[in-house]
């Protein structure tokens, strides 16, 4: 029988399977439950089976799970507009997607008024799609640099959303690129001052894939929840 706490044995089962295939250590990896249009008995579900870690894309449905289920640690995952920062500033543990220095001033000073430090993420278009969220790779360097001068964001890492494609090994290449970016910015002294240095990539049809490259969060929806349509 399927249910949610079999899903997510199975995801954790393929997730330890694909850290040792890779030779890294066992809890490298962190999953977080893409819990978007999902119903607040799906997610308190998977809270009851054990997960602590969740992903939203939209601020103002976040919050009302945030508000009403138990402690869990919310990620947000989706194209955030500066005028949710404040919001977003409250009720987030960490924002994957800062990929513009508009939504960093405006977070910053959010948080400042709230006095509370925040960990973000910069997303790159690693695929370099026209219509994809995220810095372009190119750009990422200076990104980085000006997000040092903003105190109440901590930057942790980086995160993406490849191009979509059927076969998970075309997508590795994006994954590796992701990984080589990472590992430089780090040498460069630009990522890894708060921590090992994160990396968010993989979903549902390719997380395996990038556990192999080295995403240290796997972001997946509906191999743990089912369909959201
Ligand atoms: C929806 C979403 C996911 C999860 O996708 P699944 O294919 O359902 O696992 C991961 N990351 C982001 C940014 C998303 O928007």
């Amino acid at each position: 029988m399927t249910s949610i706490k079999n899903n997510l044995i199975n995801i954790r089962a393929r997730i330890d399977a694909a850290i040792i295939r890779s030779g890294r250590k066992s809890g490298a990896v962190r999953l977080v439950a893409v819990s978007k249009k999902m119903p607040m008995e799906k997610i308190q579900e998977a809270m009851d089976a054990g997960q602590v870690l969740f992903g939203e894309n939209f601020v103002q449905e976040a919050q009302a799970k945030i508000e009403q289920l138990g402690p869990a640690s919310w990620h947000f995952i989706g194209h955030l507009q500066s005028n949710k920062a404040a919001l977003a500033a409250r009720l987030f543990g960490m924002i994957e997607t800062v990929d513009r220095i508009k939504l960093a001033k405006a977070l910053d000073k959010q948080l400042k008024k709230i006095g509370k430090k925040m960990d973000v993420l910069v997303q790159v278009n690693i695929g370099r799609e026209k219509q994809k969220s995220g810095v372009m790779p190119g750009d990422a360097q200076l990104l980085l640099e000006e997000l040092d001068g903003y105190s109440n964001l901590v930057v942790r890492g980086l995160m993406t959303m490849p191009p979509f494609l059927d076969d998970p090994e075309k997508v590795r290449p994006y994954f590796k690129e992701m990984k080589e970016m990472a590992d430089m910015f780090e040498e460069k002294g630009l990522l890894g001052k708060h921590g090992p240095v994160e990396l968010s990539m993989g979903m549902s049809g390719d997380f395996e894939v990038a556990i192999e490259e080295g995403a240290t969060l796997v972001r997946v929806g509906t191999a743990l929840f089912g369909s959201r349509y």
